[in-house]
């Protein structure tokens, strides 16, 4: 086990530990005074949108680390210059990630504090920041979060779909047609199975759902996902589209996904960040729309065999074996 850990100087007492309020914000004071920083690694979330949305503690760490690494330094030199923060900045990107995460952990080992962020949001989360986390740990320097902004759980926790047993958050969805659909068409299955078989789906309050899907998605393919989505999981599946989170045109749009696709077909342009989210619960009838030779093929890229596969989906349809059989051999050219 891991020992490196702890609060990286920026520690806070509770209020509910020391008198509310006031003291939490005496305490705060004192640790600005104080302005020590406890040497490590620091993953700082930024704002998605809302500047307001920039902690007091990552404003702290920001201003007292020796630099800050960024997805990119011109988006957080707007950031640093508007809370008039000066602290050298050096670039972690996508693209030089496990070079430069090696030498700013060479920087750490020696004592050094650094922060990362991303353009917005949280680190690591669809972003850079995993790999000098996994270089830091292996290399046995603290690594402390800060916590903030993120879009997955902003539009989860406001999107009123029933969690069920919680969530499970899949990144970005592929863009390739085929691919994406393969993955809905997994997602549907696992969520079948843990639903319906009352094994795992039930959870502890036996509600029976499914965790809620999130997704991340771009503008300019929603519409293609949504058609997707409707297309496997039925134009009555439950979903939410939330845009433009924290920001001033911040919307969601929340229905059956027939209902959101239409809605979204009818504007001029799709425009903004979105994060796309499945309802949990999935009925008997939903996915009725997959075909059975597409069920098939799930399965059997998924490493089922096909005579297994195609047994399989005529029990979870309540197909007879022929007529199982037949629609299969239907679809199979397509
Ligand atoms: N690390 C970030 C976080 O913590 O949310 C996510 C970075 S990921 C590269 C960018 C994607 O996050 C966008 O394409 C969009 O799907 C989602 N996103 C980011 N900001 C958003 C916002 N304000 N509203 C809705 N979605 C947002």
């Amino acid at each position: 086990m891991s020992e490196a850990g702890g609060s990286g100087g920026a520690n806070v007492s509770h209020p509910e530990d020391s008198g509310g309020a006031d003291e939490l914000e005496a305490e705060w004071v004192r640790g600005q005074a104080r302005g020590v920083l406890a040497p490590g690694l620091y993953l700082v979330a930024t704002p998605i949108g809302n500047l307001e949305d920039m902690t007091l503690r990552g404003l702290r760490v920001l201003r007292e680390v020796d630099r800050v690494a960024c997805e990119d330094t011109r988006q957080t030199a707007k950031l640093l210059h508007h809370y008039g923060i000066r602290t050298p900045t050096v670039s972690y990107h996508r693209h030089n990630e496990a070079g430069r995460a090696a030498e700013l952990v060479l920087e750490l080992v020696g004592g050094a504090r650094i922060a990362v962020v991303s353009d917005a949001g949280t680190p690591g989360i669809a972003d850079p920041g995993g790999e000098i986390v996994r270089a830091a740990v292996a290399a046995g320097v603290a690594v402390y979060p800060v916590p903030g902004a993120n879009a997955v759980v902003s539009a989860l926790i406001a999107s009123g779909l029933e969690m069920g047993d919680g969530f499970a958050f899949h990144g970005f969805l592929p863009a390739k047609a085929g691919a994406r659909r393969s993955v809905l068409e997994g997602l549907l299955r696992a969520m079948r199975e843990a639903g319906g078989s009352g094994k795992g789906g039930s959870g502890e309050g036996g509600r029976g759902a499914a965790p809620v899907q999130v997704f991340y998605e771009t503008p300019h393919r929603m519409l293609e996902a949504l058609g997707d989505v409707e297309a496997v999981f039925g134009a009555a599946h439950p979903v939410v589209v939330a845009r433009e989170l924290t920001k001033l045109h911040e919307e969601f749009l929340r229905g059956t996904v027939g209902e959101v696709r239409a809605e979204l077909t009818g504007r001029e342009s799709v425009r903004g960040e979105m994060v796309l989210l499945l309802g949990g619960a999935v009925d008997a009838v939903a996915g009725e729309s997959v075909t059975v030779a597409a069920a098939v093929r799930a399965l059997v890229a998924g490493g089922v065999e096909e005579k297994e596969a195609l047994k399989r989906v005529a029990r979870e349809r309540g197909m007879g074996k022929s007529e199982a059989y037949r629609e299969w051999q239907r679809g199979r050219g397509r």
